[in-house]
């Protein structure tokens, strides 16, 4: 059985990507059953950096099972000030999923930003830790390919991580196990 302080996975987006809506597919799931993989169970807690600000750390959104993997999703968006409040959450961590909405061209460099700066940061740099990007809103008519989507965010420079890159549509639940699958894989 694995402890769940051992076994912690980082949903990490900008506002409005789709982490509370992928995050909650996955708490679904679990309830039924349905994506469990044998011995690796999902746990979910749900948290955003917002809650810091009047409250610490607000785990009243928290939701969790016995056993597995412990999903925590971060907002990064507008939480410059909290960095280091969430930051510390990477040293724990065996896996990250970088959700980026595939139809929000105008926040592209955003989302590169921030992604060097997890790649950069000393918790990870130095570690082979897999990453899942899923190109989620894959069902809007703007949204860009993988293709595109890894070409913007320059992941072919990703040389010692393993990473994989999977379209999703959040809504409807597309996409969103087929990518978990693999992060599991990796993680085992
Ligand atoms: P968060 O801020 O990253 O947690 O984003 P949310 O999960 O709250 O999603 C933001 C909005 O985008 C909501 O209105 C969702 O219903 C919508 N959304 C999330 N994923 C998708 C998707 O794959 N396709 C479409 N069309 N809408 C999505």
């Amino acid at each position: 059985k694995v402890k769940r302080d051992k076994m912690t996975i980082l949903v990490l987006g900008l506002n409005n990507s789709g982490k509370s809506t992928i995050i909650n597919h996955f708490k679904k799931s679990n309830e039924q059953s349905a994506i469990m993989v044998p011995t690796v169970g999902f746990l979910i807690e749900q948290f955003y950096s917002k809650y810091f600000v009047n409250n610490k750390y607000n785990t009243n959104n928290s939701y969790f099972s016995d056993m597995g993997v412990c999903i925590k999703a971060i907002d990064m968006s507008g939480a410059t000030r909290y960095r280091n409040l969430w930051e510390h959450q990477f040293k724990n961590c065996q896996g990250i999923i970088y959700v980026i909405d595939s139809s929000d061209r105008m926040r592209f460099v955003v989302v590169k930003d921030e992604l060097d700066l997890v790649l950069q940061h000393p918790d990870l740099s130095n570690r082979i830790l897999p990453i899942l990007f899923y190109g989620n809103k894959s069902d809007l008519e703007d949204s860009l390919s993988n293709v595109k989507i890894a070409a913007a965010l320059g992941l072919e420079n990703i040389k010692e991580k393993p990473w994989h890159i999977c379209s999703s549509n959040a809504v409807s639940g597309e996409g969103l196990d087929e990518g978990i699958q693999w992060l599991v894989q990796q993680i085992r």
